[in-house]
């Protein structure tokens, strides 16, 4: 499984079936001064502090190290496939797919939409083809969960011609971890996959909420791009875009709306301080008032949204809470959850201060009418998943590993 980003590659080699972790790393600052490859095999973390000029390089690097001395492969040709994170799959991709000419002009193509995901995906997937060109390799799409949405949830009011000139409408994003949680959030409630109704929370440093119907996602709060929605570390979320303009009338260029929206915003702009959940926790604790409105704000939008996407299922099975924040921020979940028992929504005060540290349950009462759910993400899982089951049937066993090492994270 390889997820590229623009100066780092993150990698994690699976057993499958088994869906178990051999080893993962990542290298990081690619093209910079300081890179390295940080390698963890059984109970053993390695360091390689190298020149990694580019991508390729890179790639060259952690393929070596896979069939290294302190590795578990003989040779790269035991991989049996490659899952790639792709982010944006435009109205194009539904699923999961091999990666063909076809499909790499496709994420090229929708490079427009996500410009600095794509290019490098793309070159993360060219560099792997390089190295393995006989090995398939797929992609998995942030947005492909997505694509069951409605057009009356997906178009944006505004001139009709702008979504078919380029295709401005909302496509979403999260999709391995959302679609992952609301199966997992199924089978915990012993309903089938396609039956269940939910609303699912990805509260990371990117936030996201959706809204799944009989198992689909029919509607989410990010749209064209990450930034709308929930309040996010440093993302703004949703804000009046007539804000855009006077901020512009008083001297701010593209670049600097760009870099306030995305980077300087949600928590960090909120509080001044930090973008770090655990930060404005302990914060808020000590009496700062601005950590106390960024975390006030940021349960208060997620809250709102449970509302929203209520009224849109109709029925709810469950709520489900997900990412760094969802799974260890018991009094953002609280927040969120305040004042929703009309809705059907009673919190055990209890079990949800009990459910940090990657554990899976349920946070509320046995006669709460919607469960609400802590479910520990696994995207990488999910990819790997459908990566086997595109590629078809194959031996990923690494030949001198003495069994799978369960790694947490
Ligand atoms: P990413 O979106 O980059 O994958 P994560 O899902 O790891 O990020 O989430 C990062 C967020 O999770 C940060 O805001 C961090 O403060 C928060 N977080 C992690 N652990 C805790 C914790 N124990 N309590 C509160 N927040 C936490």
């Amino acid at each position: 499984m390889i997820n590229c980003g623009s100066s780092s590659i993150k990698y994690q080699l699976y057993q499958m079936p088994e869906k178990a972790v051999i080893c993962k790393g990542f290298v990081e600052r690619i093209g910079e001064s300081g890179a390295a490859l940080r390698h963890q095999y059984r109970d053993d973390t390695t360091c390689l502090q190298c020149e990694i000029a580019d991508h390729q390089q890179g790639m060259a690097l952690i393929l070596d190290t896979l069939v290294g001395a302190e590795s578990p492969l003989d040779d790269v040709t035991e991989i049996g496939a490659v899952g790639h994170r792709v982010v944006h799959g435009g109205e194009e991709f539904t699923g999961s797919v091999t990666i063909t000419d076809r499909v790499i002009a496709s994420i090229e193509r929708f490079a427009n939409l996500a410009p600095l995901h794509n290019p490098p995906n793309l070159t993360g997937i060219r560099a792997a083809k390089g190295k393995l060109p006989d090995t398939p390799q797929i992609a998995c799409f942030d947005t492909s969960f997505h694509a069951t949405i409605p057009e009356v949830a997906y178009t944006y009011a505004l001139p009709y011609d702008l979504y078919e000139r380029f295709g401005i409408r909302r496509y979403g994003f999260h999709g391995t971890s959302h679609r992952y949680v609301a199966r997992r959030a199924a089978k915990l409630l012993g309903m089938d996959k396609h039956e269940i109704n939910c609303i699912t929370a990805h509260l990371g440093n990117g936030c996201s909420i959706t809204a799944v119907r009989n198992g689909r996602s029919v509607d989410t709060s990010m749209g064209l791009t990450p930034l709308e929605g929930l309040v996010m570390g440093t993302r703004s979320g949703d804000f009046d875009p007539a804000i855009l303009f006077h901020l512009a009338d008083r001297g701010y260029d593209m670049a600097a709306l760009n870099k306030l929206c995305n980077k300087q915003s949600g928590l960090l702009g909120l509080s001044g301080e930090s973008n770090d959940m655990r930060t404005l926790t302990e914060m808020a604790a000590d009496g700062n008032r601005r950590a106390q409105l960024a975390m006030d704000v940021f349960c208060y939008r997620i809250r709102k949204y449970i509302g929203m996407y209520s009224a849109v299922l109709g029925r709810v099975d469950a709520v489900v809470f997900t990412g760094g924040i969802g799974e260890n921020a018991a009094d953002v979940r609280a927040g969120a959850c305040r004042d929703l028992e009309y809705l059907g929504i009673a919190l055990d005060t209890d079990l949800n201060g009990r459910a940090v540290g990657r554990r899976e349950g349920p946070i509320t009462t046995p006669d709460s009418r919607v469960k609400t759910l802590v479910i520990p993400t696994d995207e990488e899982a999910a990819i790997a998943a459908d990566t086997y089951k595109i590629a078809g049937k194959m031996e990923m066993v690494p030949s001198r590993a003495e069994g799978p090492v369960s790694l947490a994270g």
